[in-house]
This record gives structure tokens, C-alpha cells and sequence, in this order.
């Protein structure tokens, strides 16, 4: 399995990997859409030969769902999340989405994909975790090979959790998520924002737990 953080995204994008076994790859996020050309050429230039087979989305922020479609579009391949954030992407909800929040509409989703409790695509399988609380639809995923967690805005590198005061956050499922993350058996952490914690990823989640379980 290979792990690869995107680059060439832009100040709101959230961060995007590229995570493979063998020949089969998938993008996890996508970021706004507005550096979508870099994000593509960046995720072309590190694919050697490995083929993309989906653009999995962790939830619906448009930090990190905005850019899906045209991702998708780029590289034929379907796109992947909860059925709740198939919902508001379906809706081209604003509201839900943050995108009013970053001064952008929406544009409502066709084509997009729920996923059940694990994603095979060739090779690679990924198990699917819910975990609401920063907001309705959120997943994390785990590469069950090398159990690299891929957690969105669950929490982050050095004690921060994605912020559950947005529509659809709830600060009692945030804690209940988190602290069922605690259980997991990961041995990298691949947050939606900030750096990655290549060997302790349980410190990072605890933190995290720690940094709002009184709250
Ligand atoms: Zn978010």
C-alpha cells in the first residue's frame, strides 16, 4: 500500500491522497475545485502506472467535496461517500455543504455513490467508519492492509478536532465518535487538514479526545 498526499491544492483546499494497493488507487477528498488543474496533474505525475478507480469523499464540507465532480469527470471514475453526503451533495445544499460559507454555491451532485461498511476496488479495500459530530455525513476510513486511518475532520495532528459549531455538527456525537476512534487499530493518521502522523497515531487521537472530552 502507498500512501501519497496530494499536492498543488490551494489555501481552502482540504488535504487529498492518493492511497493504493498494487495497481488500484484512490483519491481520498478533493478539495474545492478552485486548483483542480494542479490537483489533477499532481495526482497524474504520482500515479505510475496505478489507475485511479475512485474519488472517496470523507464528508460533505466543501473544503473538501467541491472539487469531486471535476475529479471525477477528469479521470472517469465514480464518486464515493456516506448516503448522508450523498443527500446534501445530491441537494447542492449550501447550507450543509459550508460552501456558503466560503462564498460558493454548491453544484448539485447526479452522480454519486453511497458506500456500504467497506469499499473494494481491486486490491484495495478500505473500511468505512461514521463518525457525525463535525457533521452529518462524515466517514473515516481505514486502508486495511497497513491500517492507515484516513479521518477528515475528525480530529488533527497535535490536539485539534474539526470544529462541530457548523449546520449538522453536534459537539455529543463528536466526543462519541472520537472516542470510538480510540479503539481502532491504525498505525498512521491521515487528517483532512495539517501534517500526517506517520507512527503514533493513537497519541494524535487521544489528544485530540483529551482536548474536548470535558467540554
Ligand atoms: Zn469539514
Amino acid at each position: 500500500m502507498v500512501t501519497v498526499r496530494v499536492s498543488g491544492t490551494g489555501a481552502f483546499d482540504s488535504n487529498i491522497y492518493l492511497v493504493s494497493n498494487g495497481d488500484d488507487a484512490a483519491v481520498i477528498d478533493a478539495g474545492t475545485g478552485l486548483s483542480a488543474k494542479g490537483i489533477l496533474r499532481s495526482i497524474r505525475d504520482q500515479l505510475e502506472g496505478r489507475e485511479v478507480k475512485a474519488i472517496i469523499l470523507t464528508h460533505e464540507h466543501f473544503d473538501h467535496s467541491g472539487g469531486g465532480k471535476a475529479l471525477a469527470t477528469a479521470l472517469s471514475v465514480p464518486i464515493l461517500a456516506s448516503s448522508e453526503c450523498c443527500r446534501i451533495l445530491r441537494d447542492g445544499d449550501d447550507i450543509y455543504s459550508g460552501a456558503g460559507l466560503f462564498g460558493f454555491e454548491l453544484e448539485a451532485y447526479e452522480d454519486v455513490e453511497e458506500v456500504g461498511a467497506e469499499i473494494k476496488l481491486g486490491g484495495l479495500v478500505l473500511e468505512v467508519h461514521p463518525v457525525p459530530g463535525h457533521c452529518k455525513g462524515q466517514i473515516s476510513l481505514i486502508e486495511r492492509n497497513e491500517r492507515a486511518l484516513f479521518c477528515g475532520d475528525l480530529a488533527f495532528c497535535d490536539g485539534g478536532v474539526g470544529r462541530w459549531d457548523l449546520p449538522g455538527g453536534d459537539l455529543g456525537e463528536l466526543k462519541r465518535s472520537l472516542s470510538g476512534a480510540l479503539k481502532w487499530d491504525v498505525r498512521s493518521l491521515h487528517p483532512g487538514h495539517g501534517r500526517e502522523e506517520l507512527k503514533d497515531p493513537k497519541l494524535e487521537l487521544n489528544w485530540a479526545y483529551q482536548s474536548i472530552k470535558d467540554l
